[in-house]
């Protein structure tokens, strides 16, 4: 379905209202610092610089963030000479939706245009009371992983802590649904450890109470096993909760499902997952694409739950999305019920996704920019397959 970028905002209209992406008063992003990248210290350090208060700088934030509103002159608590210099030395490129595609089960699938005309998506799923949007942190995703539509496109660049953050403004804005309690998954296109700076700065942006507040336990990360960033995960003050990408109990069959695993062995990831702090997190989400005939076997279930004793887990167990070009098959149900039974009757506590928007192919491994250009990553991408 077609849809056009966000509420228009009328001059003189309701001073709360969100912009559209590249409202009126707003400077070319190539003549102006991105507002957006900054988190509220880097932005009270810009304000310094402009000879301001840092107060401004939660101000800002309500409005960009919670508000929807990017036109410095419809911010109305800012004193008005301070409105016309943030003007003149800031943008805040929001990125555009495209495109809108709503599901029969209410999951909507938006491709969002960047600044650079790359585009990506990212998908409101509305069960409640759980809302989430899951978003990308990359165009593109270098990891290859057999049965993902996404790493068929290859690398095209990262994103910006910005443009991840601002994935989750533009849903949230074009739902209305800013001011309501919602979930982040970083699990769209992308490994968010492979773009760790920018991811960690969004999550921060995200969390800033003057803005959206998303508290961690509130953002999931979904990474396919980039060792030395879960190490470095770790350590960080806002820690959002792991999911982690296992998808085989063998290392063979992982290599072959997951390339990153011939870099960090199973062996490795999971003694990883072992350090993992988690006590205060609740437990590690293992994700696991069942494939008909290659790992879903009832022997593959009980192998799985030898290989996660001890690590305080829940499984995910999500039934392969058929795509074109994915040369795997979703097993029959009477098969994914015998996975899921094996699991938990070996003490693993275990849940079998029920797929959201496969018919708009917005289900987990089917993002991909159909009719995108492919960049040099995804050329690569195709000559090693
Ligand atoms: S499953 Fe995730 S990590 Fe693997 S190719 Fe797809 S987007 Fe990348």
């Amino acid at each position: 379905m077609s849809a056009t970028a966000g509420t228009d905002s009328a001059p003189g209209g309701d001073p709360g209202a969100p912009d559209a992406p590249g409202a009126p008063g707003a400077p070319e992003a190539s003549q102006a610092r991105d507002l957006t990248d900054l988190e509220l210290p880097d932005l009270e350090a810009a304000l310094a610089e402009l000879g301001a208060p840092p107060f401004h700088a939660r101000q800002i934030y309500r409005w960009v963030y919670r508000r929807g509103v990017t036109d410095f002159a419809r911010m109305t608590d800012l004193p008005l000479p301070l409105r016309a210099r943030l003007a003149a030395a800031f943008a805040v490129p929001t990125p555009s939706v495209l495109e809108r595609a709503r599901s029969t089960d209410g999951t909507v699938k938006f491709r969002l245009g960047l600044g650079d005309g790359h585009g990506v998506e990212a998908v409101f799923i509305p069960d409640t009371p759980a809302r989430t949007f899951c978003v990308s942190t990359q165009v593109g995703c270098a990891m290859q992983c057999g049965f993902c539509l996404t790493g068929r496109m290859g690398l095209a660049r990262n994103l910006t802590a910005g443009e991840i953050a601002g994935q989750v403004r533009a849903m949230a804005h074009d739902l209305a649904l800013a001011d309501r309690p919602f979930n982040v998954v970083l699990m769209g296109m992308g490994e968010p450890l492979h773009n760790y700076e920018p991811t960690m700065r969004a999550l921060r942006m995200l969390a800033a109470e003057c803005g959206l507040a998303v508290p961690p336990r509130r953002i999931t990360l979904s990474t396919v096993g980039v060792l030395p960033g879960i190490a470095r995960l770790a350590t960080e003050p806002i820690m959002p909760n792991l999911a982690v990408s296992l998808h085989a109990a063998t290392e063979e069959l992982r290599e072959r499902l997951v390339p990153l695993g011939r870099k960090y062995p199973l062996a490795d990831l999971l003694a990883a997952c072992r350090r993992f702090p988690v006590e205060r997190r609740g437990r590690i989400t293992f994700e696991y694409v069942l494939l008909d005939g290659v790992n879903d076997a009832p022997a593959d279930a009980r192998r799985l739950a030898r290989l996660l004793r001890g690590i305080r887990s829940k499984v995910n167990v999500i039934p392969l999305n058929e795509a074109p070009g994915i040369p795997y098959r979703r097993p029959p149900d009477a098969r994914i019920d015998a996975f899921g039974r094996a699991l938990a009757a070996a003490g693993v506590r275990v849940s079998v996704r029920k797929s959201r928007g496969r018919d708009i192919r917005a289900a987990c491994g089917q993002l991909i920019l159909e009719g995108a250009l492919p960049s040099a990553g995804q050329r690569m991408a195709a000559r090693l397959r």
